[in-house]
């Protein structure tokens, strides 16, 4: 249930209302708006009676909302979030953010070759997995510790912000020492226990979406973090696993559209891990912005062919080039910058 309080309610008006909400056993949130307060109410199962609220003074409407996913919701917060990670702005009314490295930090030479080069096209954040989630053992997993400090040193070689990826609750105090950013990956987005802790950190979250997530299940996962008082988080498309197997997932772009609808949170696409495949990478980029996703997230490798991890996905940092003079183009028809 959202209360909507009238534009000229009073403080005191406000408080009461906060009051009734909890003396009917609810949880109140209020939602401080630049025309109007509203109260977001939490904690019930079913329907609530609102007989003992609606004629309160300074109550103007009231709405009820049965989705599972009330704070990431656009019926609870009608106005676009804008979040800021590691100094960057994603969200309405700025630049799509381009971030963009190597899929996995693979030594301290190669970070400090991918940062200049993905800075010089124009990224403003820096990626590289420290910590992978592999899908065999076998493969390499990651540098660990060793990999966090190599991706700080090379971002702050070039001034950009960090983001790599978090998998276990006993990671977040390390992960949140060296980066910007927190990002929890798609093997990893109904992994509710993690989910709440890295809610209690108040670090920026980029929440990738499921392999075979729905829209609905998307959005609860990101309720868990703002449920857990953190409204720092940016959620990211990532393809889903459909019955096709020419690409290495199926770019689900109508959920840009559609999240941007249901929810106030900012939506970015990651092509690289939705196509699997280096040559669909900037069409597919290209798109992401025309359908208003608020940022990209590119795999740029200084040797694609030499990387360790996902290499046939991986730009060069020609193509990263090329990629970023035609996203600039774009955005030049839609009147904007990058
Ligand atoms: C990644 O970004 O390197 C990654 C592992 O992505 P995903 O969780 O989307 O597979
Ligand atoms: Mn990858």
């Amino acid at each position: 249930m959202l209360i909507v309080m009238h534009h000229t309610a009073t403080d005191e008006q406000v408080q009461a209302i906060t009051d009734a909400v909890k003396a009917m056993g609810l949880t109140p949130q209020p939602i401080p708006g630049s025309e109007r307060t509203a109260i977001g109410v939490l904690g019930n199962q079913g329907y609530v009676d609102d007989t003992s609220i609606r004629d309160m003074p300074g109550v103007r409407e009231i709405i009820h909302v049965s989705k599972p996913y009330k704070l990431v919701s656009r019926d609870f917060h009608p106005e676009s979030s804008v979040v800021e990670a590691g100094g960057v702005k994603f969200g309405d009314g700025h630049p799509p953010v381009v971030i963009a490295g190597p899929c996995s930090v693979e030594s301290e030479a190669q970070m400090m070759a991918a940062a200049p080069l993905v800075k010089d096209a124009g990224a403003r954040m820096l990626r590289g997995g420290a910590f992978k989630p592999r899908t065999g053992p076998h493969s390499f997993q990651g540098l660990g510790v060793e990999g966090l400090k190599y991706l700080r040193r090379a971002g702050d070689s070039v001034g950009l912000p960090v983001i790599t990826e978090v998998m276990r609750i006993e990671q977040l105090e390390i992960v949140c020492k060296y980066a910007d950013v927190l990002q929890i990956g798609a093997r990893n987005m109904q992994n509710f226990d993690l989910l709440k802790e890295a809610g209690k950190t108040m670090h920026p979250v980029l929440l990738k979406r499921g392999m075979s997530a729905t829209i609905e299940e998307f959005l609860s996962a990101a309720e868990y973090l703002l449920a857990e008082g953190n409204p720092r988080v940016i959620l990211c498309e990532r393809g889903i696993r459909t019955f096709e197997r020419t690409t290495r997932n199926t770019l689900d772009l109508t959920v840009v559209p559609l999240i941007r609808e249901m929810s106030h949170l900012p939506i970015i696409v990651d092509p690289s891990h939705a196509t699997g495949r280096r040559n669909l990478v900037t069409p597919m980029a290209k798109a992401a912005l025309v359908v208003g996703a608020h940022g990209i997230m590119v795999e740029v490798h200084p040797d694609p062919d030499r990387a360790l991890c996902d290499g046939a996905q991986s730009l060069s940092g020609n193509d990263f080039t090329q990629l970023m003079n035609d996203l600039r183009k774009l955005q030049e028809l839609f009147g904007g910058t990058l």
